[in-house]
């Protein structure tokens, strides 16, 4: 018979890599509560409007990455390509900010994105990502930077921390008028996606990924060129928290980002490690995209880090709690070794009961094979095998062999 496949950029993650995944994500969210953040777990379907008023219609995401069905009821649903519309969208429709001025919100989850798949970039992937809403000082600015990087460090996970302003809506007015000359008088040397990103949104242009439009705009006018003294006042403010934190960074007057909706402050975390899939995390403000999906103006920030970029990158993992393995002598023993595991398990040992039948040399090899730290044997009375020493230990009753087994795990 044929087996059925994974569909082509879907990923069936376990073992190792499931312990990689779900580290990453108690690191992040252990780090999101220090910083006092709530959860908000998000629908993975959006109505496609969501994300063409906010990530932009202009984008790779909306124009050929965004998966998009009818639902039986005629409605156009996207599977959610990124978080932040989605929290936006939340934050407004259930009227968050009458809560309180302030609102910081942390999610987790997949992400769908129809894209070439290679190593660090699938068509299903999970990003954790956080916003804050409600605060227009540069404080929160420094101070997402330093959660982000708060959660890398804890990880181990060395990146290059680049940033850059893209000034307000006035300053970034003036930019793209003057990008947008300097860019057609190269048409002609700028691949077909960037001749059209020059009509519908030049400054994606700088965030192409073909080496030849890469070259072109290392001579493009800069941002900074362009700020007024507001936004310069704004950016030196975060550089100077960012130092004070002591966070490294790197000034990257062409950073602009993928997506529609920053203002002020971008950011990315970067590694040379996994080609050119190599943001681990990026964010930045984005000011005007509350007000533009119908709420109230409220100033915003946030960032996303894609698990999966990270699980290429983490080296160590926190090593797996020692394993108590229960070996019923016989099967006259098995009521005895089913209570003895779970009188373990309620002292919170990580205990495997053996099943399967057969000779005791076939049991004790499963043992080993599943790593055992320390083997029960039970029948009338219970032993203890120490796996490392091969020392063995006769108890009369279970009670004193828990008491033992506290004291040395
Ligand atoms: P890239 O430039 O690599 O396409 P992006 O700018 O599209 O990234 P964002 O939309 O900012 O990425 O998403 C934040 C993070 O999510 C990225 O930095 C990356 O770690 C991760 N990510 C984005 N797309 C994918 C993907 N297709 N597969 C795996 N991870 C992804
Ligand atoms: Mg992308």
């Amino acid at each position: 018979m044929s087996k059925v496949k994974k569909v082509r950029g879907f990923q069936d993650i376990y073992g190792e890599n499931a312990k990689k995944y779900r580290y990453i994500s108690d690191v992040a969210r252990k780090i999101f509560e220090n910083y006092n953040f709530e959860e908000i777990i998000l629908p993975y379907v959006e109505d496609i409007s969501l994300f063409k008023r906010s990530v932009g219609e202009a984008t790779d995401i909306v124009q050929k990455e965004m998966y998009v069905f009818t639902d039986r009821g005629g409605r156009e649903i996207a599977l959610r390509p990124e978080g932040t519309a989605s929290t936006v969208r939340a934050y407004i429709e259930e009227k968050m900010y009458a809560q309180s001025s302030i609102k910081k919100l942390f999610y987790e989850g997949a992400m769908f994105r129809y894209e070439r798949p290679q190593a660090g970039r699938y068509r299903q992937f999970h990003q954790i990502g956080a916003e804050i809403f409600g605060v227009s000082s540069p404080l929160a600015d420094a101070e997402l930077i330093k959660m982000v990087s708060d959660i890398l460090n804890t990880l181990e996970i060395p990146t290059r921390l680049e940033i850059n302003t893209l000034g307000n809506f006035e300053d970034r007015k003036n930019y793209i008028k003057a990008l947008k000359e300097f860019l057609e008088e190269r048409k002609q040397h700028l691949c077909e996606t960037c001749n059209i990103r020059i009509e519908t949104n030049p400054l994606r242009v700088l965030d192409c990924k073909v080496e030849t439009c890469k070259d072109i705009t290392k001579e493009a006018p800069l941002i900074t060129e362009f700020l007024s003294d507001e936004s310069l006042e704004r950016y030196e403010r975060i550089k100077e928290y960012l130092k004070a934190l002591n966070v490294e960074f790197i000034e990257n007057p062409c950073l602009v980002r993928g997506l529609d909706y920053y203002t002020h402050t971008v950011f990315e975390f970067i590694t040379d490690k996994i080609g050119a899939q190599g943001t681990v995390a990026a964010g930045g403000r984005y000011d005007k995209l509350v007000e533009q999906l119908g709420g109230p103006p409220t100033p915003a920030l946030g960032f996303a880090a894609g698990i999966e970029r990270l699980m290429l990158l983490l080296e160590k993992l926190p090593e797996d709690r020692p394993l108590i393995v229960v070996i019923p002598i016989t099967e006259e023993h098995n009521i005895e070794g089913i209570l003895t595991a779970d009188l373990l398990r309620s002292n919170k040992f990580r205990t495997e009961l053996i099943m399967k039948e057969g000779s005791l040399k076939s049991k004790m090899k499963l043992a080993n094979k599943l790593g055992a730290s320390y083997v029960v044997f039970v029948s009338d009375k219970c032993e203890l095998k120490d796996m490392t020493t091969g020392a063995q230990e006769v108890f009369e009753n279970i009670e004193d062999l828990i008491e033992v087994l506290k004291v040395r795990l």
